[in-house]
């Protein structure tokens, strides 16, 4: 098991929960065991040591917690109305910020994010679950003029689509779990939630907390396990009306192939490879750390990480020297440790595919300027990568065409924004995308040209709940946040009444 004298110590209450000796799946408000008995073991990346243990949920499991869900969504759930679900989503908020310190330590642990990173994501978590509140009173269908004669009154009501399976991928569970927890209660639907088995800590307390919150049993259940078994047998399952899956576009693919069988409604946030352009103009002592931590946060495992960062040839050499610099002041560290600004990857498998692209950026000719390995010396025990850098990258090289989620950034030159602009396209993915000018007909036009789903200026990573984050191309389908967001987790009733 983990020492906790190998990071500061967590708190009493993550320290109780962490110390369980098997966490089991959560279940119409109780936690259960898997029912082959089975367990897995989920690892603490800052040691590479044991953490806990977890159900190994499969087919058995998915289906009782499907059917507690369906029971839950069927039963007295359904007479809640807008304003409960609103004042539910309301205190909620309210036991997330005072219980916010022992689950960031839960989730530090669980998948090697450091502490001060996830304690920055605090009012962002808050402000969603904020917004769903405001969402759950906010339902409305229309009442319209028709064109069929006599006395007809036409309507529209909205209704919940019914049972949700959510899965989660494993780098950054605490607060993604809330787009689709948010929603399913503002939207009185229930969900079977599959965490990943690279960490499912969070979610299980998370589970928790929202039972103690008042959420009624069979609302919200967790089934963990591995992909294969417990994902696979949630997104095939027939009696579950709508998937929301955020992870690789790989299994993106074959969620939608086990979701044939029911007609699932999905939404699927995917993998990406976002271009970060640097213009001449830019002001870099903005674009340098923004460029840098738009790749190194979390230690590059985010989805819209700007991994491709295009620069500009007239100031290439500057803003190569400078992101350097930046790089070489990173502190990296245990997941727990106050003081550092990354964190391990999650896995080994992970560690040794961010490892095995450096060894094939190398190979393809991009020239390594810093890190390109494991660290040693009192960290050798957890998985952690150098943040680094390829200079001269090309776009048709495998480290700019395909999702790494580790530290590694490219700097790609370019000379005009057309050529910036077709680069940032050649891409099989349209996640996210940034542009650094000081002029505004220069930003826009990138905002115009490039494909994505996001595009930030002069900055990087900005999410509302108000705007909305989703994927065009093989980033997926399906906006988390806006009201359309809430949109997918209704249907819409249409009414014809003959008075
Ligand atoms: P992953 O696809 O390996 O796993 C995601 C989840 O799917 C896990 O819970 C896993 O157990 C489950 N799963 C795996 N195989 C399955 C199957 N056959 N059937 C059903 N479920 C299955 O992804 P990951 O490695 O956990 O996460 C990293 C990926 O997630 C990256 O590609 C990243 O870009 C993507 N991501 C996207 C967004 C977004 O908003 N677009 C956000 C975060 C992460």
């Amino acid at each position: 098991m983990t020492t906790f004298q190998q990071h500061a110590a967590p708190s009493e209450q993550a320290r109780a929960f962490l110390a369980r000796a098997a966490h089991q799946h959560f279940i119409d408000g109780e936690s259960v065991p898997a029912a082959s008995g089975q367990t897995l073991t989920t690892i603490d990346p800052s040691t590479g040591e044991e953490l806990a243990r977890l159900a190994a949920g499969d087919r058995a499991d998915v289906d009782r917690a499907v059917r507690a869900a369906r029971r839950a969504f069927n039963g007295q759930w359904s007479t809640w109305t807008p304003y409960g679900r609103q004042a539910l989503l309301t205190r909620i908020g309210q036991i997330l910020d005072e219980r916010f310190e022992e689950l960031i330590q839960i989730e530090a642990m669980d998948m090697g994010a450091p502490v001060s990173r996830l304690r920055g994501s605090k009012p962002a978590l808050l402000k969603m679950v904020s917004f769903f509140a405001a969402q759950a009173a906010s339902i409305s269908g229309e009442t319209l003029m028709n064109g069929i004669p006599g006395d007809v009154t036409t309507m529209t009501l909205k209704a919940p689509v019914g049972v949700v399976g959510g899965i989660i991928p494993w780098n950054g569970p605490l607060n993604g779990q809330f787009w689709i927890i948010g929603a399913v209660l503002a939207s009185g639907c229930t969900a079977v939630l599959k965490p990943s088995e690279e960490a499912s800590l969070s979610v299980l307390r998370v589970a928790e907390i929202l039972c103690e919150a008042g959420v009624p049993a069979g609302v919200v259940n967790v089934v963990t396990g591995r992909g294969q078994d417990a994902g696979h047998a949630l997104a095939a399952h027939p009696d579950v009306d709508r998937i929301a899956f955020t992870g690789s576009t790989q299994t993106g693919r074959s969620i939608i192939e086990a979701s044939t069988a029911n007609i699932k409604k999905l939404q699927l946030e995917l993998g990406g490879k976002s271009a970060d352009i640097v213009c001449a103009d830019a002001d870099l002592g903005k674009a340098v750390p923004g460029a840098a931590m738009g790749v190194f946060a979390n230690s590059g495992q985010i989805c819209f990480a700007g991994t491709r960062v295009l620069v500009q040839r007239s100031i290439v050499d500057e803003f190569t020297e400078r992101l350097l610099a930046f790089t070489d002041t990173l502190r990296i560290g245990p997941s727990l440790d106050d003081t550092a600004n990354l964190g391990p990857v999650v896995s080994q498998a992970q560690l040794d595919k961010v490892l095995s692209y450096i060894d094939v950026g190398r190979a393809d000719g991009a020239e390594l300027l810093r890190g390109g390995g494991r660290l040693d010396g009192e960290l050798a025990g957890g998985y952690f990568v150098q943040p680094t850098v390829f200079g001269g990258v090309t776009n048709d090289m495998r480290i700019a065409r395909e999702e790494i989620f580790g530290p590694v950034l490219s700097i790609l030159p370019f000379d005009d924004l057309d050529e910036a602009i077709a680069i940032a396209n050649d891409s099989e993915y349209g996640l996210g995308g940034a542009v650094w000018s000081q002029s505004l007909s220069t930003a826009l036009r990138v905002v115009h040209g490039v494909h994505t789903g996001t595009m930030w200026v002069n900055c990087y990573g900005h999410i509302d709940p108000l705007v909305g984050f989703g994927g065009t191309k093989m980033s997926g389908y399906g906006s988390k946040g806006s009201a359309a967001h809430m949109d997918t987790y209704l249907y819409t009733k249409s009414v014809y009444m003959e008075l």
